[in-house]
């Protein structure tokens, strides 16, 4: 369980409170196109004004390196927000200049300002004390519940911390609650899915999940790497060469664990990665053990798809990060629908990692099957690694 205060454990009546979110969302055309992360705010955001507060919203969104640009402007945001809350969500034209701290000063109990994108200045990224102490200066009460930004350092997602009293949002509380559940205390058997392109990336989960779950499935272009650990031939497949000994430690620690580690049986080939990655291409299945020379694997095949659901259907725990194949070309699709199907048909406590994996359960309409699909890719990640991260260990201790 989370041991830091949340909103609900301080007073915020009639406070100014700069809570820091994760707008950070899609947009075209002026129009957000995908508000699930602006959704996943509005529980805190709701609290506070039902609790009469008066609340200062901040975000970055996309990577404007440090320069006021209009391009990554919030205000599609700020119109999306007052849609869902009824009210109106006045955009200030900066973040810690004149108009944000007039606008601030002249909130009202249960009204909302969003400051502009908070990566307009440098010093955000840089985690400068001057800038998070000016920024702090806009409130009394600083909340973090921006869960898709918690594994960054920067000024508005750690660095106000140490000039204001400082606790999660609902957001955060739920993905603490929920992931930290799933690693510390996880109802039995806990299996893990991992996949996605290389074994380097994903290092520290895997050691980290060997530690924990009965069953860890490998799938994706890591697997191959594996695979080849296990001395088969993986013919042009993804190999991180460099890693081969790691895997072939991980295979060891597996069965000096106990736990069942699960490589495809059988794997899709083509003779070349399809460029662009959504072109046509020629496939067929072949079974790990005999990879032809000059094929590549490309995703997993029917009888692997077949091991892991199985394995998914007998858990009462599932997490699941990364893809299975090369998912964004439908021929290499596949093996990542019958994961998120497996996933939505099962019983079990479900939890999928930011990222591609839930982009993949929400496009396939299985989002509302799922226990829970993390709002931060790299932060749900890191959460898995094992790390603290540095937006939630800034919070005040319960
Ligand atoms: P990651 O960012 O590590 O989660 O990896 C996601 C990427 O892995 C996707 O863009 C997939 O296309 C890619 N991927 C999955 N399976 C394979 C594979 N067998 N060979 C090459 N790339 C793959």
């Amino acid at each position: 369980m989370l041991n830091k205060k949340s909103v609900s454990d301080i007073n915020v009546k009639g406070k100014k409170v700069l809570v820091r979110c994760d707008f950070n969302v899609p947009i075209k055309d002026g129009t957000v196109t995908d508000d699930n992360r602006i959704v996943g705010a509005l529980p805190t955001i709701k609290y506070l004004l039902k609790n009469d507060s008066k609340v200062i919203l901040c975000s970055h969104l996309g990577r404007p390196k440090g320069e006021f640009n209009m391009k990554y402007t919030l205000a599609p945001v700020a119109a999306k927000l007052s849609d869902y809350l009824g009210i109106p969500v006045v955009l200030a034209k900066d973040i810690i200049g004149e108009d944000a701290k007039k606008k601030a000063a002249a909130l009202k109990n249960g009204e909302v300002l969003l400051l502009e994108n908070v990566r307009f200045h440098a010093e955000e990224e840089k985690n400068d004390p001057t800038f998070a102490k000016e920024l702090a200066s806009l409130a009394e009460i600083y909340v973090n519940d921006a869960f898709g930004t918690a594994h960054r350092a920067h000024a508005s997602t750690a660095g106000v911390a140490d000039y204001l009293p400082a606790v999660c949002g609902f957001l955060i509380q739920k993905e603490i609650d929920i992931m930290g559940k799933a690693l510390n205390d996880p109802d039995r058997p806990f299996v893990a899915i991992l996949g996605g392109a290389k074994v380097a990336d994903k290092l520290k989960v895997i050691e980290n999940l060997l530690g924990k779950v009965d069953t860890l499935i490998i799938g994706g272009g890591m697997a191959y790497t594996f695979l080849a650990a296990q001395e088969k031939g993986i013919g042009k497949s993804m190999l991180d060469a460099e890693k081969v000994d790691y895997c072939k430690k991980m295979l060891a620690d597996a069965k000096e664990k106990g736990v069942k580690l699960l490589l495809p049986v059988d794997t899709i080939v083509g003779k070349a990665f399809p460029d662009p990655i959504d072109a046509e291409i020629t496939v067929h299945t072949v079974c790990t053990c005999e990879i032809p020379a000059d094929e590549m694997g490309l995703d997993i095949g029917e009888k692997s798809e077949a091991l892991f659901a199985d394995a998914i259907k007998g858990a009462k725990t599932v997490v699941w990060n990364g893809p299975m194949g090369v998912f964004e070309n439908p021929v290499l699709a596949k093996g990542t629908i019958a994961v998120a199907k497996a996933l939505a048909e099962s019983n079990a406590v479900t939890i999928v990692g930011g990222g591609d994996s839930a982009a993949a359960v929400e496009q396939l309409g299985f989002a509302d099957k799922i226990t829970h699909i993390s709002t931060g890719g790299g932060a749900s990640l890191e959460f898995l690694e094992g790390l603290e991260l540095p937006g939630i260990s800034c919070l005040n201790n319960k």
